[in-house]
């Protein structure tokens, strides 16, 4: 993940998208090393339950929380549900070929990330906290009704971080074929998992993409520098926009607003690129159903 970058102006035209635009305007700017994760090589916490067969699904641990602010997160994380939710809600759609541990941890790095070595994916304690901090500068009514939606928002990022993860599982377990950055490629599950399904998963990618929009605002204007080109990850700010794009096309007329259209000028997407959208959404569907074939439970 790129380093601390330097803040600069507001983007012209970056408003929130859809309906969540009146109470999540991105307007944060925040100089984070926030959602690097992937592709770590940071040893498993110790005690950490050992890959099972079972029946193919993440299985939810905790593991010890040691600063306050950790042990904010590991409460937090069980009284909603966060990664148990996430773990059902993809275990209804796809089969692992084993079960594989879902682990919320202390980090040395604050990012969750699927480990090959261990087969386990890691949620940090310390994600929350990152979180909050982004959505805070976005859910900007301090008071209680604020304080729900900063909340809600980083039960949509754990979600959106969280499936993205399972995709580089799913590469590694499965030995998948990925030509192109695997980084988008399990961006696009990500999308995929949280577009197809309730209103409530579609709220949790539109925070998703406000956490990218904030990212990408807080470093707008600047140079990226060498890291974030050099990185596996495509830019915040492209990943905005693919996130904002792939929502977008999985449903045009749903979620119609999010396109700069006349009559419609705070939209976040450029009409060029929103008429490629729902095209780019179906090819994603289809090549994810084919790569992921008889291991999808729901077809
Ligand atoms: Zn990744």
């Amino acid at each position: 993940m790129p380093a601390a970058r330097t803040r600069r102006g507001t983007p012209a035209g970056l408003r929130p998208a859809a309906r969540a635009a009146a109470r999540r305007a991105v307007r944060l700017a925040l100089a984070a090393a926030l959602l690097a994760g992937c592709a770590s090589t940071e040893a498993a916490p110790e005690g950490a339950p050992s890959p099972t067969p079972g029946d193919g699904r993440l299985v939810v641990a905790y593991a010890a929380a040691g600063t306050a602010e950790e042990r904010a997160a590991r409460t937090f994380l069980r009284e909603r549900r966060v990664l148990e939710d996430a773990a059902a809600y993809a275990g209804a759609r796809i089969a692992l070929p084993r079960d594989v541990p879902l682990r919320a941890a202390r980090c040395a790095a604050p990012n969750p990330f699927w480990d090959e070595d261990t087969g386990r994916i890691t949620y940090c304690y310390g994600f929350v906290p990152d979180a909050r901090r982004v959505f805070t500068g976005i859910d900007t009514d301090g008071g209680a009704a604020g304080r729900a939606a900063v909340d809600e928002d980083v039960v949509g990022l754990s979600n959106g971080v969280l499936f993205h993860e399972l995709g580089h599982a799913l590469v590694d377990l499965y030995d998948l074929p990925v030509t192109g950055r695997e980084e988008d490629a399990v961006d696009q599950l990500a999308v995929l998992l949280l577009a197809s399904g309730d209103e409530r998963h579609a709220d949790y990618a539109i925070s998703t993409i406000n956490a990218w929009g904030a990212l990408w605002q807080a470093s707008e204007g600047g140079d990226p520098g060498i890291a974030a080109y050099s990185d596996v990850h495509s830019l915040d700010g492209q990943r905005f926009f693919d996130w904002a794009c792939w929502l977008y096309g999985s449903d045009p007329g749903r979620f119609a607003d999010a396109v700069d259209a006349e009559g419609n000028p705070d939209g976040v997407l450029p009409r060029d690129r929103a008429a490629l959208c729902p095209a780019e959404y179906e090819r994603i569907d289809s090549s994810w159903r084919a790569l992921l074939g008889p291991h999808l439970r729901e077809r």
